[in-house]
């Protein structure tokens, strides 16, 4: 459960970087933490219309901190932090005082001389400091409620650069707003989670460690996190936990228990558990409740009744204890049933008919089929990608920078992209056993139009076609232009399908089936973007995919060569959409994906 207001800085500050983010998705907790003060920084100060220059500094400095690839922390230690790009004497003060005393002090005063009104404005998507500022002055808006009453009462639309539309979608805003998760996505929790077990793993005595709850079913959102453990000396393990660096508050602490909040406004909790009962407990915590509702029916069925301690056998009394989950399962005739897989969606039933799939797993996948490179907007040369590539195993890389009309992507001309395949074509001589796949990510404009002509396309090794622009068109308008690209011979995968970024931007509209109808018509691939802002497909669109016969590709849509580490959070999400390796492209080998793109 959240605390407070959940729309955080993870998420603001991912959406000052777009759709095509370079976002640094392994930079460590304090990283996050002090450029989204810095972030926040910038805003207020631009709330309260300070100078122009100052803003852009903090924003600059938040932007080289998020990119760093070291420990902030180390930075500062070796007396670096000077040396980050962006960072002078007076930003490089203010990180010092925050490492050393977890709080700036300037800030605080800043946030204080805010009305908390308007912080929270600028939560709501759209709302600029330059808007909220505008809407303060002249209509004295200082709250949501009143925002609303002025789109309402049509006084926004009056006021310089706004209009009807503007006023229409402040009011979508507001709602979606208010109906906002309060679950936190996956790629937040990671690192939390990441960081946790790291430091529990140091402490004497404790045995096993496992992250239950809805983490381990790989679900896109997690509420709390569920950490159970055994260990010989539990105290000195909750002791511990509850004085983690980044605990906020401990919620409640017992002998074998205890819940805290940390810095993100998560809530964790640890639960160190009696070693012989380690595998019902997990199974128990790993949920999903409804898995368990059918898992305990089934128990009853035959003879015994489920809890998280034990299973007992009804008619005798007699209690079974398991440390392995595998073996819970066993004893109730099943075979082992993969977390991802345990939501009621038919996993008991095609269990018991020893009809489960074999799922797909990370060492399955021999390339990435989405990757951009310094070409457009991406970091990274071609050497840097392969080898980065290389290093994962794999065989190939679909290099598919953007097209011309999705400029700020620094998009790339017709006589660019030709330079690329050419350059592409030698680099790839010098390779034995790696391809590098010239392609392009080409935009599917707003009338349905390819981006680049037919001749261009041909030309390509792989061609992945999406939706960037003119996202609002009605679902008639958005399924035609899907649709028509699927047709062009040209097209092999279609890119993130439904547009949407997670706690972010609704999918646009768009009817699902009938594109996936299509795409079983033509043989495209459809795309699960591995990126964790997107997963999309997500779980149930991959699994009717999986049903329809579609073919899927997992890409990680990488903008820089440490980002094809992302696959894991595709392979997420594949897996709960049931697929098997075989039913995903790019778990093939070269050889028998090549066939593939040139239908
Ligand atoms: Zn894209
Ligand atoms: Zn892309």
């Amino acid at each position: 459960m959240l605390r407070r207001p959940p729309v955080d800085g993870q998420g603001r500050l991912a959406a000052r970087n777009g759709y095509s983010s370079s976002i640094q998705l392994f930079l460590s907790v304090k990283n996050r933490e002090i450029a989204k003060i810095l972030y926040d920084m910038a805003e207020l100060l631009e709330l309260k219309g300070e100078n122009r220059f100052k803003i852009i500094a903090y924003s600059k400095a938040a932007r080289a901190i998020e990119s760093l690839k070291e420990d902030i922390e180390d930075v500062w230690r070796q007396g670096e932090l000077k040396a980050i790009p962006g960072v002078g004497k007076a930003i490089a003060d203010k990180v010092r005082e925050y490492l050393e005393t977890g709080q700036i002090q300037s800030y605080q005063i800043l946030v204080a001389e805010t009305p908390p009104g308007l912080t929270e404005l600028l939560q709501v998507q759209g709302m600029g400091p330059k808007t909220v500022a505008l809407l303060h002055d002249k209509l004295g808006v200082t709250n949501i409620d009143q925002l609303e009453q002025a789109a309402l009462q049509h006084r926004i639309r009056r006021l310089p650069r706004m209009g009807a539309t503007r006023e229409a979608n402040i009011l979508k805003s507001i709602d979606r707003y208010r109906r906002r998760s309060t679950r936190i996505p996956l790629y937040v929790a990671k690192p939390i989670v990441d960081q946790i077990l790291d430091y529990l793993g140091q402490i004497p005595g404790l045995e096993h460690i496992t992250v239950a709850g809805s983490f381990r079913r790989g679900r896109e959102t997690v509420g709390d996190i569920d950490i159970l453990a055994t260990s010989s000396s539990p105290e000195a393990v909750i002791g511990a936990f509850v004085q983690m660096p980044s605990v906020e508050e401990v919620l409640g602490q017992g002998p074998t228990k205890a819940s805290v909040i940390v810095k993100e406004t998560v809530q964790v909790d640890l639960r160190i558990v009696d070693h012989r009962s380690y595998g019902t407990v997990i199974q128990y915590f790993t949920g999903s409740k409804e898995h368990n509702v059918k898992l305990r029916g089934l128990a009853l069925q035959r003879g015994y009744s489920l809890s998280e301690y034990s299973l007992k056998r009804v008619a005798t009394g007699e209690e079974l204890y398991f440390d392995r989950e595998e073996d819970v399962y066993a004893r109730l005739g099943l075979p082992y049933i993969p977390p991802e897989l345990r939501e009621d969606r038919g996993e008991i039933e095609a269990a018991l008919a020893g009809k489960l799939p074999r799922l797909v797993e990370l060492q399955d996948i021999k390339g990435d089929l989405h990757v951009h490179s310094a070409w457009s907007d991406g970091l990274g040369s071609l050497e840097e990608l392969a080898s980065a590539a290389q290093g994962l195993g794999y065989q190939y890389l679909g290099l598919c920078d953007h097209s011309p009309s999705v400029g700020i992507a620094g998009g790339l001309s017709e006589e660019r992209l030709q330079e690329k395949i050419a350059a592409v074509e030698k680099f790839n001589q010098g390779q034995d056993g790696f391809r590098m796949l010239a392609g392009t990510e080409v935009d599917i404009k707003a009338d349905g139009s390819l981006d680049y002509p037919d001749r261009i396309l041909e030309s390509c090794d792989l061609v992945v076609a999406s939706i960037h622009m003119a996202q609002n068109q009605t679902e008639r308008e958005i399924n035609g232009r899907l649709i028509s690209a699927i047709e062009n011979e040209h097209v092999d995968i279609i890119a993130h399908p439904t547009g949407r970024l997670i706690g972010r931007r609704d999918p646009y509209d768009v009817d699902l089936q009938a594109v996936l109808e299509a795409a079983r018509g033509t043989g495209t691939i459809m795309e699960i973007n591995a990126h964790p802002n997107r997963l999309d497909l997500d779980d149930h669109w991959s699994r009717v995919a999986k049903d329809m016969g579609v073919p899927v590709a997992i890409n990680t849509d990488s903008h820089a060569p440490d980002q094809l580490r992302l696959m894991s959070y595709g392979i997420r999400v594949a897996r709960r959409g049931w697929l098997e390796a075989g039913e995903v492209v790019n778990t093939r080998p070269l050889t028998d994906l090549l066939p593939l793109l040139d239908r």
